[in-house]
């Protein structure tokens, strides 16, 4: 595996690869990497010669308030995962690499943005698809993979790259989440065992409305009541809304296509956010009813 800091080192490491021929999968990720992110980096040595990783936890997608001083990180274990799993290539750039001094042209995501934690942080998804933008500039990937569980941000990355026409194919990969149910997520190293318990409520409340539309439920106000029902052990719910899956448009009557139920809440100071894919169709849902492109 080559760790590589900056992107000179990085076109160096990928040309070669792609020399001999190989196809370029890419995983960006903001590190203290977990099952999920293996996943992600499974899927991608499944389906590509050569895989990519990204570990940069970047500046311009945390607000003012967020944890971005504080975000988790242990760069020795994600190493010797990424080794494990025989990543090809480990960029970990800088900051200051990514953002030298007079860095001044941002992607302006539209409307895809703008519900669900658009409302709650704002200019988030401008620092995501900016960052996201760059880092398929410098790795040139043919596929790059993202995962369901931020389901608004592979949907701002779908539109980026067809409104933009960035020569690169998206596959979306399911939510992988512990025994209990409870998604994984770096941040879930903040919760406290009690705070753990409680945020538990969250994926229960989206099963409980998945077993609902099993059964034949397709109203969605009912549909939403039996996730909020769940929803006692969350702090501050800031949403739990019904979408279409794709556009991210409220679903106010039936549900008649995919559809998504979106869930961000904090459990004590750590905001978490998860949701859950209703398909009428069911082999429609996953990794290919987001609509990976490939
Ligand atoms: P992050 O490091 O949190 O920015 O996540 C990097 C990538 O891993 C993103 O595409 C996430 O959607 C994905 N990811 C995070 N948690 C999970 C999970 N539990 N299952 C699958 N993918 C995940």
């Amino acid at each position: 595996m080559r760790v590589v800091h900056n992107v000179a080192e990085l076109r160096i490491a990928v040309k070669a690869l792609r020399e001999e021929g190989l196809r370029i999968g890419f995983v960006p990720t903001m590190g203290f990497l977990h099952e999920g992110h293996a996943s992600l980096i499974r899927q991608c040595k499944s389906r590509c010669g050569a895989t990519v990783v990204s570990i940069f936890v970047n500046p311009t997608q945390f607000g003012p308030a967020e944890d971005l001083s504080s975000y988790p990180s242990d760069l020795e274990a994600d190493q010797s995962l990424c080794l494990k799993l025989d990543v090809n290539v480990l960029f970990l750039p800088t900051a200051a690499e990514m953002y030298p001094s007079n860095f001044q042209t941002f992607i302006e995501p539209g409307q895809v943005a703008e519900p669900l934690c658009g409302k709650f942080r704002p200019g988030h998804f401008r620092g995501v698809a900016t960052v996201v933008a760059k880092l398929f500039n410098m790795v040139q990937p043919d596929l790059a993979f993202f995962g369901q569980k931020d389901l608004q941000q592979t949907a701002v990355i779908k539109r980026m790259v067809k409104d933009l026409n960035l020569p690169v194919d998206i596959a979306v990969v399911p939510t992988l989440r512990e025994h209990d149910g409870l998604a994984l997520s770096s941040r879930n190293v903040y919760l406290s065992p009690d705070e753990r318990k409680r945020a538990l409520s969250i994926s229960l409340g989206l099963f409980a409305a998945e077993t609902a539309f099993k059964a034949g439920e397709r109203n969605a106000s009912d549909l939403l009541a039996r996730a909020n029902e769940c929803l006692w052990g969350v702090d501050q719910l800031q949403y739990c809304e019904l979408v279409d899956a794709q556009s991210l448009e409220p679903l106010v009557h039936q549900v008649d296509r995919t559809a998504a139920i979106c869930v961000a809440a904090f459990v004590g100071s750590t905001r978490l956010i998860d949701n859950i894919i209703l398909s009428p169709n069911a082999e429609a849902s996953g990794l290919l009813g987001l609509g990976a492109s490939t």
